[in-house]
């Protein structure tokens, strides 16, 4: 099998598997327990949460558990229940969804815009986005500002207008980044992409930054999300994190899968009439490892079909939206034309690829392309 769908979820590490099997006799103690069991499982959470706040540059206190981006996603939008909230439309449905049901009108308003589009790869100027929220007010006796974080004991410091959120999913371990340097409030990380566990993830929330929290019932997470701790899933992640988000990593990426990505793109255009790329590949644009393509007359679900057909993965577009049969939201609004949309495909690369992928996918992809384009009525 050739796997070139990294962006919906990544094979998980050898090194990962080994920690959590190790995990599951060593760390099965409840972490919010007192006794010696729970604190040898919560030594370990601690240890990721300091991990993972070195690599996006937190603190570890603004670093919160939970069951990946998607809880994590609908946590933060529900902290604004009531206020204006804005995102691109190329948001990942976690942050559309939630965001349709939390919007009001009343202030402070929430922006979210993620760094990286998850079908396209494409890089947005979150800079701008975080200028424009730093230039809206807001009067101070907002509720919001109010409430009491229960747990935490401690009101709302920073009382802004407006707050920045940014799920960056996708980005981990792609390309450096600082949620600092970036002027972030609030971000988005899930363990399954980096190599890691389905089922675990986080969010970064900045001290004193309006919060409430979304799952209720227990005090783990200083309160800020009840329920027991998945112990032997942090434990992945942070394996995941050790091995997927370092400057060698990052080297990698830019050398080895980057060429990959860009070899693969050279060809297709070169080599399948009526193909043409959604993604810009200019360096700094989008992320190193993603690939959207569309086919002129040659339906994106088809071809998927027929590459899985000869082993080779790949995906038109989101995982989550699979089964949908409207076309991708994202290319949608990036192209407006529906039959872009309908006809591409999703290419996404990870470490385990190499050239002779981009061959075999070659040596397919032309047939099938041009076995659609004659059997399409579009021309
Ligand atoms: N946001 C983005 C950008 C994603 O790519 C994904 C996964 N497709 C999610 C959120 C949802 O993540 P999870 O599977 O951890 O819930």
């Amino acid at each position: 099998m050739i796997y070139l769908d990294y962006a919906a979820t990544t094979p998980i590490l050898p090194e990962v598997t080994r920690a959590m099997s190790e995990a599951q006799s060593n760390f099965f103690g409840n972490a919010s327990a007192l006794h010696t069991p729970g604190h040898l499982s919560l030594n370990e959470i601690e240890a990721c949460r300091e991990l993972l706040a070195k690599c996006i540059g937190a603190d570890p206190e603004e670093i919160v558990f939970t069951s990946g981006s998607t809880e994590s996603n609908n946590t933060i939008m529900r902290v604004f229940d009531g206020c204006q909230i804005e995102t691109s439309e190329m948001e990942h449905h976690s942050i559309i969804e939630t965001a349709n049901i939390c919007k009001g009108n009343k202030l402070p308003k929430l922006y979210s815009y993620m760094l990286a589009n998850n079908e396209t790869g494409d890089i947005l100027d979150l800079a701008r986005i975080v200028s424009q929220a730093s230039k809206i007010k807001c009067d101070a006796s907002s509720d919001l500002f109010k409430m009491k974080d229960r747990f935490r004991r401690d009101l709302v410091t920073d009382r802004r207008g407006a707050y920045v959120h940014s799920d960056l999913t996708q980005v981990l371990g792609k390309i450096p980044f600082n949620v600092k340097q970036l002027g972030l409030d609030y971000a988005t990380f899930s363990a399954h992409k980096i190599g890691g566990p389905v089922g675990v993830g986080a969010f970064y929330v900045k001290k004193g930054v309006p919060f409430k929290p979304f799952m209720i019932g227990g005090n783990q997470e200083s309160g800020r999300r009840g329920g027991t701790y998945n112990t032997v899933g942090i434990i992945g992640f942070r394996e995941a994190l050790r091995c997927s988000v370092n400057t060698r990593n990052f080297k990698k990426y830019d050398t080895l899968v980057r060429s990959l990505r860009d070899t693969l793109a050279k060809r297709i255009l070169s080599e399948i009439p009526g193909s043409s790329l959604n993604t810009d590949l200019t360096k700094g644009k989008s992320l190193p490892n993603i690939l959207n393509v569309s086919f002129k007359a040659a339906e994106g679900e088809s071809i998927q079909l027929y590459l899985d057909n000869e082993g080779i993965i790949v995906s038109t577009g989101s995982a989550c939206a699979a089964g949908d049969t409207r076309p991708s939201h994202v290319l949608m609004a990036k192209t407006g034309d529906a039959e872009v949309a309908h006809s591409s495909i999703r290419f996404s690369f990870g470490l385990g690829n190499t050239m002779g992928d981009v061959e075999a996918v070659m040596r397919v992809l032309p047939g099938i392309v041009k076995r659609l384009q004659g059997l399409s009525t579009i021309v």
